[in-house]
């Protein structure tokens, strides 16, 4: 006979297997959507399965619960893409709230019988629980432009958070061989909850996206150990990898930015900093109009892209896309270069022009397309900032020295279309504009490229 433990664990078995699965398809822009699937139906088997617990007595809590969460995660699922970062940061602050209750729960109800391999994997559920938490809803606040962005710094700062963090491992350690000393619980808790605000105070709003994915393998860490404390290998396994996947992504983001992981956490870097290397005053760029871009695209035989976080903000992926058309059927051979730190999140720039279907096979990463500079008629930037900034190769007192770039320079025509002079992201100017063969194309970017669209047409 089928009983509900072999449906549960079925479904359990299921869906950890569709989150392998889904986390190997999404590392290719080909398969992501399909992993995109086998990560939803993989939940939703993990939901299904947890509703069929026999220990379930009543559904009514659990069922205000998934009323309350559809109506919060709904509209959090439709935000802009360029919002998307904050967006995960609340995701995994929910996240950790739900593992420090859940970890606070069982805490008080198997006390004083807590085994000291389970007290230890508790408190560090609480712990990163709590910590999490705070940090991302403040990693949130700052992407959200709700709190400064600039890094608050004081002195002794790490020290400060050092020993805070060293403290609460001491409580822990201690509630390991004495969990009957309840009173001492709730410092685990409420520690690492100022912890966690005092851990992105002194990071750079330029940082918080390589935060956002550490805290993310936080969260997951934090899961795994709640596995632990439940009994169960669903929990272990997605918190595992969870945890292994955020800690590989914020490592691979410190790398395309030049910066050690040390550097981000605890070097200050940031908007503030960054602008405090000024503009360089009195020198002048050369502009061209629509019109006359549009010649010396249909004059070229390669032409290189560069999209970077103006191109999302515009959403003008699409009108790119009718911009290579046009010069594909002309016989210009087009290109994409895209930089890993292009736009705000991680793959940003491969997600938009794949929205619009540019042939994945034009699109070509940095180190794949930089040697091919030097033999190209135009790059033609669309948005992109710092990702092209030569200060990164020549200038050793740049904020962004060493932070590897498209050398778009090395191009014999660069174009730049932008909507004026202001900097990108890391607040610094770029030399780039001022170069002999570079000419800035001002205006938004969907309607200037639509503009190239209808001069390549005739219209
Ligand atoms: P930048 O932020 O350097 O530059 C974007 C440029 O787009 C600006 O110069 C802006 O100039 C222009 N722009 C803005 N709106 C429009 C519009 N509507 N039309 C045309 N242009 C527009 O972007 P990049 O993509 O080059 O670089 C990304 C930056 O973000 C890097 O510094 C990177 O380190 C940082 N970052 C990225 C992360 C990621 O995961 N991708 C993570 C953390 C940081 P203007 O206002 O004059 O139009």
């Amino acid at each position: 006979m089928i009983r509900s433990e072999h449906v549960i664990e079925l479904a359990y078995l299921v869906a950890t297997a569709l989150f392998v699965l889904s986390l190997k398809w999404m590392s290719s822009p080909t398969t992501a959507r399909r992993g995109v699937r086998a990560g939803e139906v993989g939940m939703l088997l993990a939901i299904a399965g947890t509703l069929l617990h026999h220990e379930i007595v009543d559904y009514t809590w659990i069922a205000i619960a998934l009323v309350l969460g559809t109506i919060i995660g709904v509209p959090l699922g439709r935000v802009q893409m360029t919002a998307v970062p904050q967006r995960t940061a609340l995701s995994h602050a929910f996240g950790a709230l739900c593992v420090t209750l859940v970890g606070t729960a069982e805490f008080y109800l198997k006390t004083p019988d807590v085994p000291q391999f389970m007290m230890a994997v508790l408190s560090l559920e609480v712990i990163l629980g709590s910590l999490t938490f705070t940090g991302s809803l403040m990693a949130a606040g700052k992407l959200q432009e709700v709190l400064p962005q600039r890094p608050i710094t004081y002195k002794g700062q790490n020290l400060v958070n050092l020993s805070l963090l060293g403290f609460t491992l001491c409580i822990a350690a201690f509630l390991v061989y004495h969990p009957e000393q309840k009173y001492l619980f709730p410092l685990l808790v409420l520690i690492p909850l100022a912890f966690g605000v005092m851990m992105i105070i002194p990071i750079g709003g330029a940082d918080m996206p390589t935060v956002i994915s550490l805290l993310n393998s936080y969260a997951g860490l934090s899961a795994a150990a709640m596995g632990f404390v439940l009994d169960s290998k669903l929990l272990i396994v997605a918190g595992a990898l969870d945890g292994a996947s955020g800690l590989i992504l914020s490592i691979n983001m410190s790398k395309a930015m030049n910066r050690s992981f040390t550097n981000v956490l605890f070097g200050a870097f940031g908007q503030e900093q960054a602008s405090a290397a000024g503009a360089e005053q009195g020198r002048s760029v050369k502009n061209a109009t629509a019109e006359e871009a549009a010649a010396i695209l249909a004059a070229a035989n390669s032409v290189v892209v560069i999209p970077g976080y103006g191109m999302a903000v515009a959403q003008a992926q699409h009108k790119v896309r009718e911009l290579f058309d046009a010069l594909t059927k002309r016989g210009v051979d087009v290109k994409f270069g895209i930089h890993p730190v292009a736009g705000r999140i991680p793959g940003h720039m491969n997600v938009l022009l794949a929205e619009a279907d540019i042939p994945y096979d034009k699109l070509l990463d940095m180190d794949e397309i930089n040697g091919d500079f030097p033999q190209t008629d135009v790059a033609l930037v669309i948005g992109a900032n710092d990702v092209t900034n030569p200060a990164a190769r020549n200038d050793p007192s740049s904020p962004i020295y060493g932070m590897p770039i498209l050398d778009v320079d090395k191009a014999r025509t660069v174009m730049v279309i932008k909507r004026g002079m202001s900097p990108g992201f890391a607040g610094i100017d770029n030399p780039l504009y001022y170069l002999d063969q570079t000419l800035m194309l001002f205006g938004d970017a969907r309607s200037f490229v639509g503009s190239l669209v209808r001069e390549l047409s005739g219209s």
